[in-house]
């Protein structure tokens, strides 16, 4: 019977074959993000948890950098961890060897593809260009490595280079294309049809590195996805250079509901892994942050607040559960009457309609006075004003008394509060006394 029970626990559903995969590059985009710093016990709590996750890939940063970044690039190496370990590298054999001193399965040879970066960055040539591809592409896979070359600003770049310098990274050995949209100026318009060209004739699998600039790197690393890439390099929370990369949490989640394509992660985890990153660089998580704000399941208004009390289906596009969230219902000023007799009903009061209207137009008036949702204790607290207008005051201890505490023990502290203490759904600071 214990055998048969084993086969419904749930592991880390890591498909063999996933349709796309995920580098997550965190720990190198991600900690290129102006004014964040990673300490290494960071560095590998986080490639621990993205592991965890079922993450494919992890890019864990830079060897040729030295010192410390070496050392814990080593120490991820050394955890065994299920995923493929990928260090970034300029298109420079010792940045390589570099690589292969920390012990990594992979490696990302970068170098620029657009003419831009070339003529006025590099100071090179074309041919300069395609040249060190084949050399270090070589090298590497000489040294049994899984090669991703990326092309650098490939998105300003001239499309039948692009193609060559493609074509020089295959005829070497290489395993994929990066396609980078360095300064995040493509739409999805344009990177469908970019995208669509290279698999057609570079015949290299091809990832997808976008960023942000015009709030597009999801977008555009999905529309990658659908010409046929089968690699997105994402970050935690969208850290990144600048505005940011795709999201990992975003890219995921809407792979799995828009574009029916489940890359095999423990999405449940994903609040955790935002929060812990969040910390981690210094960046608190927006409440309306997709898929991992607070707010992204915090209902207010009354139809709202109704509709999803009758069916979340209404008004919500997967379960809070699914990325780690809970449900809130937040009663504030635009609750309704069917949202108070819900939240008081929680407290063991059944309120009359009559109730319901009495105190939804103090907790309309409170709401606007204080510009924020309301607390459990402060509801309670309207509750007896409410019943003091009435004549009809009831003095703690009574049956509201016990409903106050009732409040204070569901969840406490507060109506409009954010799972796990990470700021209140409303965005009003504090938590009552
Ligand atoms: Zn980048």
């Amino acid at each position: 019977m214990a055998s048969d029970l084993s086969s419904f626990v749930i592991g880390r559903a890591r498909p063999a074959e996933p349709a796309v995969r995920i580098d997550d590059t965190t720990l190198r985009d991600g900690e290129q993000t102006a004014g964040v710093v990673f300490s290494n016990h960071e560095k590998i709590r986080i490639a621990k948890l993205l592991d965890e996750v079922g993450v494919h890939q992890i890019e864990v940063g830079i060897p040729a950098m030295g010192g410390d970044e070496k050392a814990s690039i080593k120490q991820i190496v050394d955890l065994g961890l299920d995923t493929s370990i990928l260090a970034w590298n300029r298109a420079v054999i010792g940045d390589i060897q570099d690589s292969l001193d920390c012990g990594v399965d992979s490696v990302a040879i970068s170098m620029s593809a657009s003419d831009i970066h070339i003529e006025h960055k590099l100071a090179k040539s074309r041919q300069w260009v395609l040249d060190q591809i084949r050399e270090c592409v070589a090298f590497a896979k000489d040294k049994d490595l899984y090669v991703s070359v990326n092309a650098e600003d490939a998105s300003r770049s001239d499309l039948e280079f692009l193609l060559r310098f493609c074509r020089a990274a295959k005829e070497e050995g290489a395993d994929r294309l990066r396609f980078c949209d360095t300064l995040g100026i493509l739409d999805p318009f344009d990177t469908f049809n970019v995208i669509s060209f290279l698999k057609k004739e570079g015949g290299l699998d091809i990832e997808m590195h976008t960023h942000d600039d015009f709030g597009m790197a999801t977008a555009n690393a999905l529309a990658g996805i659908k010409a046929g890439a089968t690699y997105v390099n994402t970050t935690v929370n969208g850290l990144g250079e600048r505005a940011g990369n795709a999201a990992l949490e975003e890219v995921v989640m809407a792979l799995k509901y828009l574009g029916k394509v489940d890359v095999g992660l423990d999405t449940s985890r994903f609040r955790e892994l935002s929060e812990y990153v969040a910390a981690a660089s210094a960046r608190t998580i927006p409440a309306w942050k997709s898929i991992v704000g607070t707010n992204v399941f915090a209902h207010e208004s009354g139809i709202h607040a109704d509709g999803v009390i009758k069916n979340p289906l209404n008004y919500e596009a997967f379960a809070p559960e699914d990325v780690g969230l809970e449900r809130q219902i937040v009663v504030g000023k635009h609750s309704g009457t069917r949202t108070i007799y819900r939240k008081f009903q929680e407290f063991g009061l059944e309120l009359t309609q009559e109730d319901c209207a009495g105190v939804l137009a103090l907790v309309r008036q409170t709401a606007v006075e204080l510009k924020r949702a309301l607390f459990d204790k402060e509801l309670m607290y309207i509750y007896q004003d409410y019943l003091g207008r009435l004549g009809d005051a009831v003095p703690m201890g009574d049956h509201a008394g016990e409903a106050a505490a009732a409040a204070e023990a569901t969840g406490g502290a507060a109506a409009p509060a954010a799972p796990r203490g990470a700021g209140t759904a409303a965005g009003s600071a504090g938590k009552p006394a």
